[in-house]
């Protein structure tokens, strides 16, 4: 017996059939004597639905008038978490209509706190006050995920996929003894099984490793959940709610490094199209450039990924190539073009069709070569490496959009990630 939070994505939740399905996953962990707080995300394509009514409108303004109008991202957050109002309260209803105890809850109704970041918001603090006594007294608490509500009493959200946050959130808050996300997937794979069918699902994967393949694209879980999890050590295990026919689902254990137990060098590959490229034509190659691009730039609000610098000509200009969010590719270009007097540059060329693939690991901490096995086996599909970053478990490199699924492929089984890696073999 124990607290248990269950978190279930959108397809998780699509239809009535799913939700009665949920119902009885949730039942049997009821019925198992634990309290439960499930956590809901919207019926899948519901929250894309939301946001392009949203961006339809907003494509209304006209030149600067929406400077005097105002940001709309408080609106935003209004509307696009309606849809897991919808999730929370049908949920609590096919519950109930199973004989159990349960409520849906609202973020502002727990309430679930956060900054005034709309659209991105980050959480302050969940009480526990009320939802805490609920769950004692043995109803189950399902709540409406991805939403929160800010400090000036306005509705906020979480960014995409931001319920695998509520959810390691609320663990975290109620002190549960077991976070499970159950999704449409039977846990964490090598790399993404629609890209690469010989994927192979890990029994356990550390929580820095996720926290990479999260970042780095694998949108399996959102970054800000695995961040959460790693700094309260709550292992998270992400498992299918596809399979409701008794059969054992062990699903993928997130947790600390040292309960691993697999001997591998590269855990996954992961890869992310949400990539833009820009050059800086003939920059004077002089001390402090580099710092004023990346000056105009965060100013501006833009996060530079990737940089690389080209070799120094002899009449002192280089150009400079770095990486920025493809959303944000419009607003970097406004601000390089507004600085170019001051940093000092002849042009500017950009590219939105490039893709970051990267392998991670954390075993590439005390291993050589993989580096070399990653280029050999890109170059070996003639695929054109345009810009590289590293880091102490993972290698990544930004290629032409066209080639990703090709290179995922080739990293997958240059690595052979497919094939089952023995345990290692624990000490007596
Ligand atoms: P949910 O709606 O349950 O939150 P998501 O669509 O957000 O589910 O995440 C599950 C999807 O993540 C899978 O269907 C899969 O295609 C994708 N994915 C990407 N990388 C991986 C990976 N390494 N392991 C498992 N799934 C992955
Ligand atoms: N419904 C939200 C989204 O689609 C949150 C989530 O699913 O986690 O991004
Ligand atoms: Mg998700």
């Amino acid at each position: 017996m124990g607290r248990i939070v269950m978190k279930f994505g959108g397809t998780s939740v699509a239809d009535l059939d799913r939700i009665r399905a949920v119902s009885r996953l949730v039942e049997t962990e009821v019925r198992a004597g634990h309290e439960v707080a499930v956590v809901v995300s919207a019926m899948s394509g519901e929250t894309n639905r939301l946001v392009a009514l949203v961006d339809a409108l907003d494509a209304d303004r006209i030149g600067d008038e929406d400077r005097h109008g105002g940001a709309i991202h408080d609106e935003y957050d209004s509307i696009v978490a309606s849809g897991e109002q919808v999730t929370s309260g049908l949920l609590a209803i096919a519950l109930r209509r199973r004989g159990i105890r349960a409520r849906s809850w609202l973020g502002w109704q727990i309430p679930l706190r956060t900054d005034k970041a709309h659209s991105k918001a980050r959480i302050a603090e969940i009480e526990s006050s009320a939802i805490g006594p609920s769950l004692s007294a043995g109803n189950v608490a399902v709540v409406a995920g991805f939403q929160g509500v800010s400090d000036d009493g306005r509705i906020s959200t979480l960014g995409r996929g931001g319920s695998d946050t509520s959810a390691v959130a609320l663990a975290v808050a109620l002190k549960a003894d077991r976070c499970d996300i159950y999704t449409d997937v039977d846990g964490i794979y090598t790399t993404d099984p629609r890209i690469v069918p010989e994927a192979r699902r890990l029994h356990r994967i550390a929580f820095e490793e996720m926290l990479e393949l999260a970042s780095l694209g694998a949108k399996v879980l959102q970054v800000r959940s695995v961040e959460l999890a790693m700094n309260y050590n709550l292992p998270i295990r992400v498992l299918t709610s596809m399979a409701d026919d008794g059969q054992p689902n062990p699903g993928t254990l997130v947790c600390h490094e040292d309960e691993t137990m697999e001997e591998r060098v590269v855990s996954g590959v992961a890869y992310s199209r949400d990539e833009a490229q820009i050059t800086l034509l003939r920059l004077k190659d002089k001390p402090g450039m580099v710092a004023k691009v990346c000056k105009a730039m965060s100013d501006a609000g833009v996060i530079v990924d990737m940089i690389v610098q080209g070799i120094s000509r002899s009449d002192n200009a280089a150009n400079m190539t770095f990486t920025v969010g493809k959303r944000d590719l419009e607003t970097a270009l406004s601000a390089l073009e507004k600085a170019k007097s001051d940093i000092g540059f002849e042009g500017i060329k950009h590219d939105s069709g490039v893709t970051k693939v990267s392998v991670v690991g954390i075993g590439m901490r005390s291993h050589t070569g993989v580096a070399q096995t990653m280029f050999e086996a890109l170059a070996e599909k003639g695929i054109n490496i345009e810009v590289i970053a590293t880091s102490e478990i993972k290698i990544s490199v930004l290629i032409d959009s066209e080639y990703t699924e090709l290179a995922v492929r080739a990293l997958h089984s240059a690595f052979e990630l497919h094939a089952q890696t023995a345990p290692r073999v624990s000490a007596p």
